[in-house]
């Protein structure tokens, strides 16, 4: 008998107990979590909020899971997965409307096809929009501060609120999203008329300065550190002699020594022993404190 995940059964038809969390993240690593659940709408988003409040789950909101290390011993709680069910994504004049499930990927080609600028730059970000709003997500000059007009979200109490650019504290990849505990559930972007053949030429040109550059054929959470200010982390760990570097399957890429990746068979554990050497050998090497860009589930003790 477990009455807890009867009650969020009836609130949602995706409801698992015991869900590896391998599946969810592109690590590919970390154990079970309690309970995962994927709600078709934000009413039952905000259904499952409420029973975990009342039951005294903790609850963790999930994206793609491309930003994100899960302890091997799971998670005691509940995964709240924001994909696909949630991912309407429509145009209306120069503004993109997008629920929070809604992939970087499919905003930028919906863009493309409305013949609006400004999301070049996240079309090969493997997020979310919710994820990408908490991280502020960037790369070549362009993040989402640039074009992000507000936010939806919901409180921890159910509420709905819509964040103004501003009220979102969007720094390097930071936002007020985490520390206020608020759950994105859509996000109005300002874009600008553009011309498709240049729009689809800059995303080509992103696409494959992407693909020389990182090891997108090994699974990988991205950019494992964030930039120190004035440098670069891949530099730094490769100039501390790291690259290539591994422990069991958690490897420094050869490529960009910036990732961590998995070349088959890697432990989450692997990956934080990993990251850990990395981090004292570059304060050792430089002076530098690196600071982990992933975010962690779990236990790690
Ligand atoms: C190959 C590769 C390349 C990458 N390149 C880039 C890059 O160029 N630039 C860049 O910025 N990042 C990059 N990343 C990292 C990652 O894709 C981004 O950080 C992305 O924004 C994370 O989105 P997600 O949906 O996967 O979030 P997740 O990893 O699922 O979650 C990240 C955080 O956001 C929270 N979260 C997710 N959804 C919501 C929601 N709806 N409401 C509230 N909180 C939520 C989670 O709780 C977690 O704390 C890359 C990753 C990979 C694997």
């Amino acid at each position: 008998m477990d009455l807890f995940y009867d009650s969020l059964c009836e609130l949602v038809e995706d409801t698992r107990r015991d869900e590896p969390m391998s599946r969810h993240v592109t690590f590919r690593t970390g154990g079970p979590a309690d309970y995962f659940a994927a709600p078709a709408s934000v009413r039952e988003l905000r259904a499952v909020v409420t029973l975990c409040r009342e039951a005294e789950k903790p609850y963790f909101i999930l994206g793609n899971g491309s930003n994100l290390l899960v302890s091997d011993k799971g998670y005691r709680g509940v995964v709240i997965q924001v994909g696909r069910a949630l991912g309407r994504v429509q145009t209306a004049g120069s503004l993109l409307f997008a629920g929070a499930g809604a992939t970087l990927a499919s905003i930028a080609a919906r863009a493309l096809e409305a013949g609006l600028t400004g999301l070049e730059f996240a079309a090969g970000i493997p997020g979310t929009v919710g994820g990408a709003m908490v991280m502020n997500a960037g790369a070549y000059d362009g993040e989402m501060s640039q074009v992000v007009e507000s936010v939806d979200v919901l409180t921890k109490f159910g509420e709905e609120k819509k964040l103004g650019n501003k009220e979102l504290k969007l720094g390097y990849r930071t936002s007020c999203i985490l520390p206020m505990e608020y759950i994105v559930t859509g996000a109005a972007f300002s874009l600008r008329p553009g011309d498709p053949a240049a729009i689809r030429a800059k995303m080509d040109e992103l696409a494959a300065r992407r693909k020389e550059k990182q090891p997108l054929e090994f699974p990988s959470a991205g950019s494992t550190f964030k930039r120190p200010a004035g440098n670069f982390a891949g530099k730094l760990i490769m100039e501390a002699g790291l690259k290539g570097f591994s422990v069991g399957g958690a490897c420094v890429s050869e490529k960009h020594c910036g990732f961590v990746v998995n070349k088959g068979g890697a432990s989450s554990a692997d990956i934080m022993e990993l990251c850990r050497i990395v981090k004292e050998r570059v304060r050792e090497h430089s002076g530098v404190a690196l600071e982990l860009e992933i975010r962690l589930l779990g236990d790690f003790s």
